[in-house]
């Protein structure tokens, strides 16, 4: 379940807006309580103002006549509502809904700035003060006014409560709401699906329409049918690959079978069995040989071929593979030449010889008596390259493409020498194996190059 794009798409969903509206509640919370406290602070600065101008001297003496203002809630005892005046520190007055009490405000020392305070009132509620002190006749005067912070309070809590209860219907009204937003974004998601499930592998020419996919899915359309491309070619590489080695196998098979038929058809003689057996002997090698190369190249086909990954070195690679056609060479009267330096590439020492000796083997094989292989190892633009020339036959140049197809036997040798068509599909696999090319140059009648270039191993 965590793993699904649609739980953590609403669990994120969630997450930001409860963050978002936790945020809000508290960050209006503080912003209600400043204005609250504003408001009253204003208020009682104005009942200051009021009282202190109410605080005169008449004959050098300080006189307080607060009358006027000890009315209504100032009267009323702990109402919530005081005043209290003080001269040089003692209290000379205070509002009736103290003094009837018997309580009076708190004094701290004089404060010729106006002074707001949150303290605890005479009835044990919360109450803000403002005070301020001012020099009158020689003495210092300080007024004080207080107001009780119920209301406010009672403001402020209802106003959380409301938050917290609408936090739990947030979260169930945004869970909801993102399940849904997930699963109608996700749809496409599902019409993908269905379109993919219908590619079997006897559609798999079919593909998905990128057109009718949402927008976001398009590079995943898109590369699923890259993938369709790929395994149809795939598919149709080894229909062919078995097509062509049925076809290959069905001539020896042929043989043997007639071989058989005709020799058993009446007595024979001993010499004759013999002559038959060894016929038969010569179509079961070259099938034997078919089945091998087959089943070299199917494995190569689904990457089995064990590449490894060793230092070789071409020329040391080089100098086996001539050592290995010195005879062949010599009785074909074909002379073999080898040059160039000791270069080193990263790969598998005996997949790289079986390329060679394929390369140096054709170039023997299709030759003329008297003629040459000349092969060279070099380093070329940063790459190891080892080209074999030969002085044969050459290849046409429509051929030149084919000749590394499995099975494709050129036309002009196909008829005069022996092969299975499969070493030059083999030498390009493997190669390619190793992250290389092979290129081939040839003139009909005078000889062909053939070119292994692999990437040069790496100084560290
Ligand atoms: P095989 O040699 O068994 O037929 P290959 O895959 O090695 O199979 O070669 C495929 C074909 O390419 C050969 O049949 C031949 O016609 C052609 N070919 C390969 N190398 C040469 C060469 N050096 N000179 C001329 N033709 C060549």
């Amino acid at each position: 379940m965590f793993s699904s794009i649609k739980f953590k798409l609403v669990a994120w969903f969630l997450g930001i807006t409860s963050v978002v509206f936790v945020g809000l509640g508290v960050g209006l919370y503080h912003e209600l309580k400043k204005i609250a406290f504003d408001a009253i602070d204003s208020h009682l600065h104005s009942e200051v103002q009021l009282i202190a101008s109410l605080v005169k001297v008449d004959d050098g003496e300080l006189e307080v006549s607060l009358d006027e203002v000890a009315v209504g809630d100032y009267a009323l005892p702990l109402s919530g509502h005081y005043y209290q005046v003080l001269v040089d520190g003692e209290v000379v007055m205070r509002s009736p809904s103290l003094s009837s009490v018997g309580a009076s405000l708190p004094v701290s020392g004089p404060s010729f700035e106006p002074v707001y305070r949150t303290i605890t009132g005479p009835d044990r509620r919360p109450l803000r003060l403002n005070e301020h002190s001012f020099n009158l006749a020689g003495s210092v005067v300080t007024v004080q006014a207080a107001e009780s912070l119920k209301d406010t309070y009672e403001l402020l809590d209802s106003f959380r409560n409301i938050v917290m209860v609408l936090l739990p219907s947030v979260f169930v009204l945004s869970a909801v709401g993102g399940l849904l937003i997930t699963r109608f974004s996700l749809r496409g998601l599902d019409v993908f699906a269905r379109r993919v499930e219908r590619v079997t592998e006897r559609s798999l020419g079919e593909r998905v329409d990128v057109e009718g996919v949402a927008l976001e899915l398009k590079p995943l359309a898109a590369s699923f049918n890259t993938m369709l491309c790929r395994l149809e070619e795939f598919f149709e590489r080894q229909r062919r690959f078995m097509s062509d080695a049925s076809h290959q196998l069905r001539t020896p098979t042929a043989v043997i079978r007639g071989y058989c038929d005709v020799t058993l058809s009446r007595e024979r003689s001993p010499e004759e069995y013999r002559k038959a057996l060894e016929s038969i002997s010569d179509a079961a090698a070259r099938m034997a040989f078919i089945i091998e190369r087959i089943l070299e190249v199917a494995r190569l086909e689904d990457r089995i071929y064990n590449i490894e990954s060793t230092d070789v070195d071409l020329m040391d690679v080089m100098k086996n593979v001539v050592k290995l056609f010195e005879g062949p060479a010599a009785q074909r009267s074909v002379r073999i030449s080898l040059a160039g330096e000791h270069i080193k590439v990263r790969g598998d020492r005996d997949r790289l010889t079986e390329v060679f000796t394929n390369i140096v083997d054709n170039a023997i094989k299709y030759n003329r008596p008297g003629g040459s292989v000349d092969i060279e190892v070099r380093g070329v633009e940063g790459q190891a390259c080892v080209t074999v020339a030969d002085t044969g036959c050459g290849i046409a140049p429509n051929e030149r493409e084919m000749i590394f197809d499995r099975f494709y036997r050129s036309e002009q040798t196909r008829t005069k020498v022996a092969g299975s068509g499969l070493g030059l599909s083999i030498v390009k696999g493997i190669v390619e194996a190793h992250g290389g090319r092979v290129e081939v140059e040839s003139i009909i009648g005078k000889g062909s190059r053939f070119k292994v270039y692999l990437p040069m191993k790496r100084e560290e």
